[in-house]
C-alpha cells in the first residue's frame, strides 16, 4: 500500500513523520480552528465557502494563517493529488502552533497548518434508508457570546459532551438546545423540520453553526421551489414534524425518524428528505474546485 502524505507546516511529509509537538496550544488548549471539507469524484465540494469559513474563524480568534487563501486552495488541491484520491474526506487543522505551558496565545509565535486527506468513510448505506434516531440532552449549546458556535475551533468539549449524552441515550445523535430551549444543532450536524411541505431550519443566531451543507440545501430548497424558512423553534416542534433530517459535510442529508422516543411521522425517511439528497447528489461534483483539471495544477509538489 502507497503511504499516506500529510502537509505539516510548510510540506508535504508521510504520515508517519506528521507529528505536532506537545507545547503545540492547538494540543494544550484547543487553541486553533479547523475545517471537515469532501471530495466527490476530483471535485473539493464548495472549497471557496469552507476557506472563507475558515478565515473567519481564525479572524476571530486573532489567529494569523501563514497562507492567502489561494496558497491554502493549492494546498489542499495538493494534498488531495498526493494521496492520488478521488472520492476523500479533508481535514484542515491550523493550530496556535507550540508555545509553553501558559495559556498566553502571544507565547505562540508559529501557527501551525495542518492538511489531511484520506479515504471517505461513507455512512452506512442503511441508515440513509432506515434513518437516525435522535436524543435531545441536558448540555446546552455554547451561547454565542462565550465561544460563538460560528468559530469552528478545535475546542468541541461542548460537542463532544452532547455526543456522550446521545450514546448514554442510545440514539445516534444528540439534539442540542440553547439556553432558552429553542433547538439549535445536533453535536456535528445542522438539522432541518419540515411541517405541512415548509421546510423550517433555526437561524444560526440562536447558536448552530453556520453549515455549509446547511446553506447548500436551503438554496435547493428554494430553487425546487419549496418554502423555506429560517425560523427558531422548540423541540415539540421537532416531536410534531412530518419529516426531521440533518446536514453535515459527512452525513449530507440524512433522515431522522425518532426524536426522544417519538417516532416521527410513519417512521420513514421522507419524500421531501429524500427529495433534496437527491438534488444534493446532483451539485457535489461540480460545485467546487475540481483537483485535477489544468486550472489546479500544482504549485507546490
Ligand atoms: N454543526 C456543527 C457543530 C458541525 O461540527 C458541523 C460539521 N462541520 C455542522 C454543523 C455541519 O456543517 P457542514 O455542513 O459545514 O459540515
Amino acid at each position: 500500500m502507497s503511504s499516506q502524505w500529510i502537509f505539516m507546516g510548510d510540506k508535504l511529509v508521510k504520515k508517519e513523520e506528521a507529528v505536532i509537538s506537545v507545547y503545540d496550544h492547538g494540543f494544550l488548549y484547543g487553541d486553533g480552528v479547523f475545517e471537515g471539507i469532501r471530495v466527490y469524484s476530483g471535485n473539493i465540494f464548495k472549497l471557496d465557502d469552507h476557506l472563507r469559513r475558515l478565515y473567519e474563524s481564525a479572524q476571530s480568534i486573532m489567529l494569523n494563517i501563514p497562507y492567502t487563501k489561494e496558497e491554502m486552495q493549492q494546498i489542499i488541491i495538493d494534498t488531495v493529488r498526493k494521496n492520488q484520491l478521488d472520492s476523500a474526506y479533508i481535514r484542515v487543522v491550523v493550530s496556535r502552533g507550540p508555545g509553553n505551558l501558559g495559556l498566553d496565545p502571544t507565547n505562540c509565535l508559529q501557527p501551525r497548518v495542518i492538511v489531511i486527506a484520506e479515504e471517505l468513510a461513507l455512512f452506512p448505506k442503511e441508515l440513509y434508508e432506515r434513518g437516525l434516531t435522535v436524543a435531545s440532552v441536558s448540555s446546552r449549546r455554547n451561547r454565542p457570546d462565550v465561544l460563538s458556535p460560528q468559530v469552528k475551533s478545535l475546542n468541541y468539549l461542548n460537542n463532544i459532551l452532547v455526543k456522550l449524552e446521545a450514546n448514554q441515550a442510545g440514539a445516534h445523535e444528540a439534539l442540542m438546545l440553547n439556553d432558552q430551549g429553542y433547538v439549535t444543532e445536533g453535536s456535528a450536524d445542522n438539522i432541518f423540520i419540515v411541517k405541512n411541505g415548509t421546510i423550517y431550519t433555526p437561524p444560526v443566531y440562536l447558536g448552530a453553526l453556520e453549515g455549509i451543507t446547511r446553506n447548500a440545501i436551503i438554496d435547493l430548497a428554494r430553487k425546487n421551489g419549496y418554502e423555506m424558512r429560517e425560523t427558531p423553534f422548540t423541540r415539540h416542534d421537532v416531536y410534531v414534524a412530518d419529516e426531521v433530517f440533518l446536514t453535515g459535510t459527512a452525513a449530507e442529508v440524512i433522515a431522522v425518524v425518532e426524536v426522544d422516543k417519538r417516532t416521527i411521522s410513519d417512521g420513514k425517511p421522507g419524500e421531501i428528505t429524500n427529495h433534496l439528497l437527491s438534488e444534493f447528489r446532483k451539485i457535489v461534483t461540480t460545485d467546487g474546485v475540481h483537483c485535477y483539471t489544468s486550472s489546479a495544477d500544482s504549485a507546490t509538489s
